[in-house]
């Protein structure tokens, strides 16, 4: 944790409520307090999505309304929980609704006055959770054949000897060699603490090939292969399907439950 400055020359903040008005891609400068989402995650980004970045995302809250805050890189580190913070060159964004993100020029400071936040007016729901080497007690499977539809990408289903198959999801047809195939492993993991909590998690093709060689594997021998493994960490996202796994080290910090 680096030592943040203080606001000597505090720049003007908007209210949150004024930001949720605003269109995308606009400089902002908010004062207000944070609470963390999730785990910090690796992402790839960048033009060639080769180039991974760490991303974790936080909930930044004044008198007026709260508001996501996707905090990049190293600006991780700096961020103390439950702080009144001046954050200068926030960028607006729109996902599915709108949020604010740090960009490289995004000043943090510890701000003097004191923001009251009553933390419990704010449904904090966590965006994912880690699970701290789980065991892996059960897996299936799949290659599955994908809609070619880049927005799309669901699974599309056909007969053999067909030459063209329809996505039920976006309702298009495309050819079955156009389609691109997929690795999906069903686990269920269940929790070392305690286990009578148990997950049912998907993890696809790209996530699952930082943990075992999927090169070259039958779906049978791949699944022989993952439930050999042991003391890996899983992020889990609201929709149960792994978004980042990595092999346990010492350094691991819990995850923040909040309001629970
Ligand atoms: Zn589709």
């Amino acid at each position: 944790m680096k030592t943040l400055p203080s606001d000597s020359k505090k720049k003007e903040s908007i209210k949150i409520i004024d930001v949720k008005k605003m269109g995308q891609k606009t400089s902002v400068n908010i004062t207000g307090k944070i609470k963390w989402l999730e785990d910090a995650r690796q992402v790839m980004c960048g033009k060639d999505k080769s180039i991974p970045k760490m991303v974790r995302a936080a909930l930044l809250v004044d008198e007026t309304a709260s508001i996501t805050l996707s905090v990049w890189g190293t600006f991780i580190q700096d961020i103390t929980e439950d702080t009144t913070l001046n954050c200068v060159n926030l960028i607006t964004e729109f996902y599915n609704n709108l949020r604010v993100a740090t960009t490289s020029s995004t000043v943090f400071s510890i701000a003097n006055d004191e923001t009251n936040v009553d933390w419990n007016k704010h449904k904090i729901v966590p965006q994912s959770i880690k699970l701290c080497c789980p065991l892996i007690d059960t897996v299936k499977v799949d290659k599955i054949h994908q809609c070619i539809n880049i927005d799309c990408k669901k699974k599309v289903v056909f007969f053999p000897g067909e030459n063209t198959v329809s996505c039920n999801a976006c309702k298009r047809k495309m050819r079955v060699s156009r389609c691109p195939t997929n690795l999906v492993a069903e686990l269920t993991l269940t929790e070392n603490e305690d286990d009578t909590k148990q997950h049912q998690v998907t993890i696809f093709g790209p996530v699952l090939m930082n943990m075992v060689n999927i090169k070259g594997e039958t779906a049978d021998a791949l699944a022989d292969i993952l439930l050999m493994e042991e003391n890996w960490d899983f992020v889990v996202n609201k929709k149960k399907v792994v978004t980042c796994v990595s092999k346990h080290t010492i350094t691991f910090v819990p995850p923040t439950t909040i309001n629970e």
